[in-house]
């Protein structure tokens, strides 16, 4: 056992594990996991309970146009600027009970917990919670952060339509979160996120704490091939211009490049369309979309070099036309030196098992990083599993984390 210094605090981890499953009954999904899904009636239920939560806790609630809730403990000293602790309460149709809840409620419990031991902050303590950070019923992720820290305008954001060309906008008036704030006039002196890894790092090398110091640079392009349509039967193999064939072979060189650039390096195809997708036709055109991963831009830049002579010798192999275009380029996120030594230190003074790491998954962190000093805590989830309804982070795990929410927020706001 670890000393743990009289300075630092511990929440109390059963009551953060009883508010975690208590939410995760909203939207509830017969496999254990959660559907809860951006301005639906769930949505309002799961608002409405945090709300009723931190108002019990003693904050004041203020909520955005986009539905961006700030829930604020007062600070003794006024002039500062308050320090976040947030997440998102949204969830993917066949999501997990902490992905996103777990940042929001570690935000509640890190509040509670000072109640509990009457400490007083100089700046504030705010607990958010983020609308729309999954995107999965409103493209694209991230909205309302995004909106936030200026990447999105409120227009763009609230005119995102769902299948059903419902919109954003008109869904979260209808559930009553549109609320009076104009997005972004609310400024964060420091904003901090506890999420679970959804990767398997941690888990592997028996980390509980992982010191998140940035996202990775990102480039999504989308290609197409253009070869000749021909019968599969009267068409010999040496008079093909098989459009899907040079499209394998493009997606062999997109995984051979992930492979090449390690360590970091992440390349992806998950979407390949095919034209005219006939079992007895040579096919024509094949469209597919190309992601790559990199925490360092100028890795990225020579990945994109080498799928561009790839791909063009690839075409020019097997008599096909190919139009390849980056449609997406976003830079590296480094998070703020202080926030992050802040956590580092919580994780080193709590005695907890840590390492620093990269974000590979986009968060509302990363957005809010543009607006105000930002940093990140991971914490291990079961064999890396998120997006899913198996999700699944130990109590322990959540405690941890919750544990240098608090104590990094606490340096970062100033204590008696
Ligand atoms: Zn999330």
């Amino acid at each position: 056992v670890t000393a743990v210094s009289e300075a630092l605090l511990k929440c109390d981890g059963e009551r953060l594990w009883a508010s975690l499953m208590r939410m995760a009954k909203i939207g509830a999904t017969e496999k254990g996991g959660v559907c809860r899904l951006t301005a639906t009636d769930l949505d309002r239920e799961a608002r409405d309970l945090f709300a009723r939560w931190c108002e019990e806790a003693g904050c004041t609630v203020k909520i955005d146009r986009l539905g961006n809730m700030f829930a604020r403990r007062p600070g003794r000293d006024a002039s500062r600027f308050p320090i976040a602790l947030g997440s998102h309460l949204d969830s993917q149709p066949t999501g997990g009970k902490f992905d996103g809840a777990l940042g929001v409620l570690a935000g509640l419990e890190a509040v509670r917990t000072l109640n509990h031991h009457n400490i007083e902050t100089a700046a504030a303590i705010e607990v958010v919670n983020w609308t729309n950070e999954e995107g999965s019923r409103f493209a694209p992720p991230m909205t309302s952060s995004g909106a936030y820290a200026g990447v999105f305008t409120v227009d763009y954001a609230e005119s995102r339509a769902d299948t059903d060309g419902r919109t954003l906008g008109e869904e979260m008036r209808r559930i009553g979160y549109a609320g009076p704030e104009d997005v972004g006039a609310h400024r964060l002196g420091a904003y901090l996120e506890l999420h679970i890894e959804q990767g398997p790092v941690l888990e592997a090398e028996r980390k509980l704490v992982g010191i998140v110091t940035g996202g990775q640079a990102q480039r999504w392009y989308e290609a197409t091939v253009v070869g000749q349509e021909a019968h599969a039967g009267p068409t010999p193999m040496d008079r093909r211009r098989d459009a899907l064939v040079a499209a394998a072979r493009m997606v062999e060189a997109v995984n051979a490049i992930g492979h090449e650039f390690q360590p970091g390096a992440c390349a992806t195809v998950g979407h390949l369309q095919v034209h005219p997708n006939s079992r007895n036709v040579v096919p024509g055109r094949v469209f597919f979309a190309v992601d790559f991963r990199h925490p360092d831009d100028a890795v990225l830049s020579e990945m994109d070099t080498a799928l561009r002579e790839r791909a063009a010798a690839v075409a020019a192999a097997s008599g096909v036309a190919l139009d390849l275009d980056c449609i997406w380029h976003c830079p590296p996120t480094r998070f703020d030196a202080e926030c992050i030594d802040a956590v580092r230190s919580a994780a080193r003074d709590l005695g907890l098992p840590a390492r620093e790491m990269i974000s590979g998954a986009g968060h509302d962190a990363i957005y809010v990083a543009k607006a105000a000093p930002t940093a990140m805590i991971f914490v291990p989830c079961r064999d890396g599993i998120s997006h899913n309804e198996a999700e699944y982070a130990s109590p322990e795990a959540c405690a941890a984390g919750c544990d240098v929410l608090l104590n990094a927020a606490l340096r970062l706001a100033g204590r008696d």
